[in-house]
């Protein structure tokens, strides 16, 4: 009999649930985050997702959450969207209500485990992910690992300083790449330009929709997007210099607009090594949708197994 892990990316605004069964994922489900208040109310999303899911024995659990984690014992550290609570067993609490062994991960590592065993970063071994969506996330794959730093933290390539006392942050700090590439920053450039009297035909100020604009020659929408992409090559850049990578893979909802890898492809020769770039290939990630899932059910079965995925 396939043993079944169930693979939860839990979100700010949905939880989505998968659950896999041999090489296959089922039993695709999708509910709303609500509010959260403490690490209860993450325990019912997840027991709603199960009832719903409709299995009755799962082998492991596998949760990629939006926050910063310690994969190793199991704490969501600084959990920023999810009622911003902190130092929160999660493991622990979801192990003892559900009687099997589970796992956390933050979503964009999820993600980069599914595209290493599904996607863009299959037989890589070292890597980079960069997650540009409403924030900015990275995962680092090194030597077919994920490297997860001391405290488990490494990768928020979001937090980078690119802009000294640029604007203000999520995170306290000022200038942080969040701030100009985020879809929130795409959307802030053109709100803040729009005060000031700059003229526009966009009609909805939201990263998408700017994008359409974008497309079709607006000037302020193009500027944002060229403003987004700057900075992120610039990232880019000195993350080859530091990496030396194979790939560097771009995933979330800014990059499906196709107005960033290949933008950021012809902009980041000012800021990489010549030698460097001769070897990497920066890439869109290919898998789509319930890729944080899915990278979840695949951290549970790993985990579960005692296989090593980590370095630090
Ligand atoms: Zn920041």
């Amino acid at each position: 009999m396939d043993k079944l892990f169930l693979g939860v990316d839990f979100g700010g605004t949905k939880v989505n649930f998968t659950v896999m069964k041999g090489r296959e994922f089922i039993n695709l489900v999708k509910i709303r985050t609500g509010s959260i208040s403490s690490v209860y109310d993450i325990v019912d999303k997840v027991s709603v997702g199960v009832e719903r899911t409709g299995i009755n024995k799962i082998n492991a659990i596998g949760i990629g959450i939006a926050g910063m984690v310690d994969q190793i014992k199991g704490v969501g550290v600084y959990l920023t969207n999810l009622g911003k609570l902190t130092n929160v067993n999660l493991a622990d609490t979801l192990s003892e209500k559900f009687g099997v062994p589970v796992f956390i991960d933050n979503d964009v590592d999820a993600a980069l485990i599914a595209e290493k065993e599904l996607g863009a970063l299959n037989g890589i071994r070292n890597a980079v992910f960069i997650s540009v969506g409403t924030g900015v996330g990275g995962g680092i794959l090194i030597g077919g690992k994920i490297y997860i730093g001391k405290n488990g933290f490494a990768g928020e390539f979001g937090h980078i300083t690119v802009r000294e006392n640029g604007l203000k942050c999520n995170c306290g700090k000022r200038g942080c790449l969040e701030t100009e590439s985020s879809g929130t920053g795409i959307e802030r450039y053109v709100r803040n330009r729009i005060k000031r009297g700059w003229k526009t035909k966009i009609d909805k100020i939201e990263a998408k929709r700017i994008a359409v604009f974008a497309k079709s020659g607006d000037v302020l929408a193009t500027k944002a997007y060229q403003n987004a992409v700057h900075y992120l090559a610039l990232t880019t850049g000195n993350l080859i210099n530091i990496f030396n990578p194979e790939k560097v893979i771009f995933g979330g909802g800014v990059v499906e607009s196709g107005l960033i890898v290949e933008a950021v492809k012809n902009l980041v020769s000012k800021y990489a090594l010549p030698a460097f770039l001769k070897e990497v290939k920066i890439e869109k990630s290919i898998l789509k949708g319930n890729t944080g899932a899915i990278g979840a059910a695949l951290l549970a079965r790993d985990r579960s197994s005692g296989k090593n995925i980590y370095i630090y």
